[in-house]
């Protein structure tokens, strides 16, 4: 049975993104795919995939061309992670962590307001980090969270950044932070040192992985994305260097205002799991599962509604990641905001969902740990937490947001 494009056949692509969505898949199928069940039972960080991704290139797939990278743009970045996601969950969720780091750096920030100094020091440093991944092949991670209402954008960071000559220390403890251990380098998101400071004083500066002070602690035994390895970083008195941070003072703020969908990168691999788990039921019903015997079970009518439920609830959120990537751009207006957080939280919970009725209509023997299902349920499950936009978070704004205009209160 022919394998269906992630974004549905006849869909507009860019010579770049045919291009980059094959590379991908190749990779999925022929090497993520077979390794994903032992970095599930083992919890370990997916090192071979990352192996394979830094000899094609991609590890630099969102830095602009005129700094060495792929140049993909958002849209193309969210066409190839959704792709990743179908083959393996947890690389594609670390994946998007990395290449966080530079498509936000990168494209986004060329979006954002900037003084000429501030633009020119910006330019400098990510000149660094770039050529860090392009030409050394550095990994990036993302720790934003620390158990607060920080990484929910209701408060400042606990971490802090103080300005010293040169550079900065950065104290405080990070949660939850994916490639713990396997990245170069740590694109911390934390709070100036300062009297006052709000969240409009957050910086965004990458500490090195071998830093002194800083440390990598706690185990790591989840339900699901087992292999991100998202385990608790502590930073004590870390020096870093003054073209360590990845964004000039205040523009991650400014980011975070006027380019939302920057928060909805964390869906693409959601997406991929949702294909996966239909793609899976479909080959199942068929008797065409590799290594399982070839039973067919699709003649029951029972079974073909089921399937017709999964094809729409599938559909359903596809429509919508795709219009939702289509919206992103700098001061999207409100159906767009609106929309995005419609669409971040259906492709969580609907990815969840359809794993659910995978499992449900396919069977006991389905569910096995031999085959790829059970995992994709429980990496499933982890979507709708993903913050800053969890599901509850997701309710929460669009509620808000739909009944209110900027700065309305009730008397
Ligand atoms: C597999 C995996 C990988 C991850 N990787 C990373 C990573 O690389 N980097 C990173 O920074 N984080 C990462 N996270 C963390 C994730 O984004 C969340 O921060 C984490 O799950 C929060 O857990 P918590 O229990 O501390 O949430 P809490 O802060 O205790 O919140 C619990 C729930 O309450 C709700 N809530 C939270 N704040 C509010 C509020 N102000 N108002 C209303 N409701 C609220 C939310 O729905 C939330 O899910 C990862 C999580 C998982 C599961």
């Amino acid at each position: 049975m022919p394998e269906y494009s992630i974004c549905g056949e006849h869909y507009p692509l860019t010579p770049l993104q045919r291009d980059l969505l094959g590379q991908v898949r190749a990779l999925g199928r022929e090497r993520f795919a077979p390794r994903a069940a032992q970095c599930d039972r083992d919890a370990a960080f997916p090192f071979e995939n990352y192996d394979d991704l830094r000899a094609a290139g991609l590890l630099g797939v969102c830095v602009p061309a005129a700094y060495g990278g792929r140049g993909a743009d958002y849209a193309t970045y969210a066409l190839l992670a959704a792709e990743m996601g179908r083959h393996c969950g947890a690389t594609a969720l670390t994946f998007n962590m990395h290449v966080c780091s530079t498509l936000w750096s990168g494209p986004l920030a060329d979006d954002l307001e900037m003084t000429p100094e501030q633009r020119a020091q910006h330019e400098a440093n990510r000149r660094v980090h770039f050529a860090r991944i392009v030409d050394g092949g550095a990994l990036y991670a993302q720790p934003f969270s620390e158990g607060s209402a920080a990484a929910a954008g209701k408060a400042p960071f606990g971490t802090t950044a103080k300005k010293v000559d040169s550079g900065w220390l950065i104290n405080g403890k990070k949660i939850f932070a994916s490639l713990a251990g396997a990245a170069d380098y740590y694109g911390v998101l934390c709070t100036e040192d300062k009297t006052e400071a709000s969240v409009r004083d957050t910086l965004y500066i990458a500490v090195p992985g071998q830093a002194p002070g800083f440390s990598i602690v706690g185990d790591w035994d989840p339900l699901g994305m087992r292999g991100t390895v998202s385990r608790t970083l502590l930073m004590h008195d870390v020096f870093v260097e003054d073209d360590a941070q990845l964004m000039p003072r205040g523009v991650y703020y400014q980011a975070a205002a006027r380019w939302p969908h920057m928060f909805f990168t964390l869906a693409p691999t959601y997406m991929g799991i949702a294909q996966a788990a239909y793609d899976f039921t479909v080959s199942y019903l068929r008797g065409e599962v590799p290594g399982t015997p070839p039973v067919k079970r699709r003649m029951y009518p029972t079974k073909q509604i089921a399937v017709a439920e999964m094809h729409i609830k599938l559909e359903q959120t596809r429509a919508l990641f795709l219009r939702a990537i289509a919206d992103a751009r700098v001061d999207p207006g409100k159906e767009a905001r609106l929309r995005v957080y419609a669409a971040q939280y259906t492709v969580m919970e609907n990815a969840n969902d359809l794993c659910r009725l995978a499992i449900r209509t396919c069977g006991g023997q389905a569910m096995l740990k031999s085959l790829p299902l059970e995992r994709l349920y429980r990496d499933s499950r982890c979507g709708a937490l993903m913050l800053p936009w969890t599901a509850e978070l997701c309710l929460d704004r669009l509620g808000r947001e739909a009944l209110y205009e900027s700065g309305e209160a009730d008397a």
